[in-house]
C-alpha cells in the first residue's frame, strides 16, 4: 500500500493558473508521485479544469455544500497520470479565465461559501464519506482550503493529519462573521483565539490556527512572515503557532523550463552552447514590436501587474532607467490592475522603439521572455518563494531583484562593486523607491559591460539545481510526522535521512519534534 495525500488547492497547472501556485501544485504533485507518494489534487471543478481533465467519473454527490450541492468528479491531468479530484458546483462552473474575480475585477460575491464547499468536500473524503480512499494526510494550500483543517476538527475527523501551505499571505479570504453558520463553523470557532479576524472570519487564520504543521515556501519568507512588516496582521497567530512552522523552499518544474527542450522558443541552447539565446533575443525583440538589435541590452519585466510586485515604482523608475541607459530595450508581460496597466502602455506610448508591451496572460510569450532577455526586472514589496526569476536564470537572463523573502534565498547578489562574488547569479537591490531600483539597474548595467564576468553569473544562473525531489522529500518528511501512526511506515520508507526545518523563536533552524496525531500542541 501507498501513502496517501490530498493536496487542496483552486490551481494546477495546466487546468487552471493565476500565479506560481498552479505551477506548485502539479508539479509537487507529479514529484510525490514520482517518490511513490499516492498524491491526488482537489480542486474547483472550474470550466477550464472540466475542458482539461480526462477520464472524469462521478464518484461522490454532496447534497449539503455551503451554496448548493455539488458533486465530485475523479479523473487525470491532461497528458499525464497526476489524479486530480474536482469539485463541481454551480458557482465553480459559472467562472471564467480569473477564477476569483469578474468581469468587472470584483471579487465574486459568493467566494466565501464556494470555498467553504471545496473545504467541505476536502472533509468528506477525509472522512470517508466519498467512494475515494481515505488519505492519511490532508495538505491545504492558501486561504482557499484554509478551512480543511478547522473543519476536520469542527467534524471530528481525528485520523487524517493537516499541513497549510502559505503560498501568499497577502491573500487570506476573509469574510463577514454572519456567514459563520452557513460555512458550517461552530460558535466556540468563532473567537480571536481561532478564527476571528478583526471582526472577521479568516479561512487563512482557521488553517494557521488549526493545522497540525503549517509550511511556507522559503527559509527567508518563513521567518519575515513573523515580524509586523512582513505579517500581513496574521504575525501575532503565526508567532502562536511558531513551533508547528515549516520552511520548505519550492522548486521549479526543470523538464517544462528548460533553454535545452524548450518548444516554445525560437531556437534551444545550453550553458556550454549559448547561440540559440541570441535567435530567442531576436525572436523576443520581434514579438514586442522592438528593432531587431542583438547589441541592445533587453530588459524584461514579466508578473502580475500589481502593487505587490511594485508596478508603481517601475513606472516612475523605468523612465530614469531608459534615460540612463540610451541602448536599452524593455519587454513588459503582465496583467493586474488596470491603472498600471494603463500606466506601461502610456510608457510604451512615451519611448516607441525601446519599449514593448503585452498586457494578458500568455505561457508561450513567458517563455519566449525568460529565453530571449539579457535581464530581468523584478521589484516586489513581499516575495513567498519567486518563481520568475528562477525560471529567467534557467535561461542566463540574470534577475535584478528586491532583496525579500525567498529571493534572497535564491538569487546570489553579485555585490556592490569591484570583483563579482563568487556564485553569483544575480542583483540584489534593497527599498522600494524608484532610484532604489535604479541603481539596482546601474549595477547590472556596469556587469553588463564586463562581459567575462556576466558569462559566469549566466553561467551559475544555469547551473543552479532547483529541482523539485529535495523539496518532495522535505514534505514527505513532513507528513511522515503528522500522518496516523498505522501509515507513519509507508511515508518512512521514501523519507529522506534530512528531517525539514522549522524556524523556532530564536530565529535558528531545528529539526521538527514529532507530535501525536489528534493532538493540537496549542489547542
Ligand atoms: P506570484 O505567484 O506571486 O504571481 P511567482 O513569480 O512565484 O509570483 O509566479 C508567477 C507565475 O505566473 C510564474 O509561473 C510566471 O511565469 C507566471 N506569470 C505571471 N504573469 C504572467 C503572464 N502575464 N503571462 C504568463 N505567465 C505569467
Amino acid at each position: 500500500m501507498l501513502a496517501r495525500v490530498l493536496l487542496v488547492a483552486s490551481e494546477a497547472i495546466p487546468l487552471v493558473k493565476t500565479g506560481g501556485l498552479a505551477d506548485v501544485i502539479t508539479a509537487l504533485a507529479s514529484a510525490l508521485r514520482d517518490q511513490n507518494v499516492d498524491a491526488t489534487v482537489l480542486m474547483p471543478a472550474y470550466p477550464s479544469a472540466l475542458e482539461g481533465a480526462t477520464g472524469l467519473r462521478e464518484v461522490a454527490t454532496l447534497e449539503h455544500l455551503p451554496g448548493g450541492p455539488g458533486r465530485l468528479l475523479h479523473g487525470c491531468m491532461p497528458d499525464s497520470d497526476i489524479r486530480i479530484v474536482l469539485l463541481d458546483t454551480e458557482s465553480f462552473r459559472a467562472r471564467s479565465a480569473n477564477p476569483y474575480l469578474d468581469q468587472s475585477g470584483e471579487e465574486y460575491a459568493d467566494n466565501a461559501l464556494s470555498f467553504a464547499a471545496l473545504a467541505h468536500a476536502a472533509v468528506a473524503i477525509c472522512a470517508g464519506r466519498t467512494k475515494l480512499p481515505k488519505p492519511h494526510v490532508v495538505h491545504a494550500n492558501d486561504w482557499h482550503a484554509g478551512l480543511v483543517p478547522a473543519l476536520l476538527r469542527a467534524n471530528g475527523v481525528t485520523d487524517v493529519g493537516s499541513v497549510l501551505t502559505i503560498h501568499n499571505l497577502a491573500f487570506q479570504g476573509n469574510y463577514p462573521m454572519d456567514l459563520a453558520a452557513r460555512i458550517g463553523l461552530p460558535d466556540e470557532m468563532l473567537t480571536a483565539d481561532a478564527v476571528e479576524f478583526w471582526g472577521q472570519i479568516s479561512f487563512l487564520k482557521a488553517g494557521i490556527r488549526y493545522a497540525d504543521r503549517i509550511s511556507t515556501v522559503s527559509n527567508s519568507y518563513a521567518q519575515e512572515i513573523l515580524t509586523p512588516r512582513f505579517g500581513h496582521g496574521m504575525d501575532g497567530v503565526l508567532n502562536y503557532r511558531k513551533e508547528a512552522l515549516v520552511a520548505i523552499p519550492n522548486a521549479v518544474d526543470t523538464a517544462l523550463w528548460n533553454p535545452a527542450g524548450d518548444a516554445l522558443i525560437a531556437r534551444r541552447f545550453t550553458q556550454s552552447d549559448m547561440k540559440g539565446k541570441i535567435a530567442c533575443k531576436w525572436d523576443l525583440q520581434k514579438q514586442f514590436d522592438l528593432p531587431v538589435d542583438p547589441f541592445a541590452p533587453l530588459l524584461a519585466l514579466g508578473s502580475r501587474i500589481t502593487h505587490q510586485k511594485m508596478a508603481d515604482v517601475a513606472l516612475l523608475a523605468l523612465p530614469e532607467i531608459l534615460a540612463r541607459h540610451p541602448r536599452l530595450q524593455v519587454a513588459v508581460l503582465g496583467r493586474g490592475d488596470h491603472g498600471y496597466e494603463q500606466g506601461f502602455k502610456q510608457l510604451a506610448e512615451q519611448f516607441p522603439e525601446r519599449v514593448g508591451v503585452h498586457i494578458g496572460y500568455d505561457e508561450q510569450r513567458a517563455h519566449a521572455l525568460h529565453a530571449g532577455a539579457d535581464m530581468l526586472l523584478h521589484g516586489t514589496r513581499f516575495e513567498p518563494y519567486g518563481l520568475t526569476p528562477i525560471y529567467s536564470m534557467r535561461y542566463g537572463t540574470i534577475p535584478v531583484a528586491s532583496r525579500v523573502g525567498g529571493l534572497i534565498d535564491t538569487i546570489v547578489d553579485a555585490g556592490a562593486s569591484g570583483a563579482v562574488q563568487e556564485g553569483a547569479n544575480g542583483i540584489l537591490f534593497d527599498g522600494e523607491l524608484p532610484s532604489d531600483m535604479v541603481e539596482g539597474m546601474d549595477r547590472a548595467f556596469g556587469l553588463f559591460a564586463r562581459s567575462a564576468e556576466w558569462q559566469t553569473m549566466q553561467r551559475n544562473a544555469m547551473a543552479a539545481d532547483f529541482s523539485w525531489s529535495g523539496p518532495a522529500q522535505q514534505y514527505i518528511s513532513l507528513y511522515e510526522q503528522i500522518a496516523p501512526e498505522h501509515a507513519r511506515k509507508l511515508f518512512a520508507r521514501q523519507a529522506p535521512a534530512t528531517q525539514p526545518r522549522i524556524t523556532g523563536s530564536s530565529g535558528a533552524t531545528r529539526a521538527l519534534p514529532r507530535i501525536r496525531v489528534g493532538r493540537f500542541s496549542h489547542a
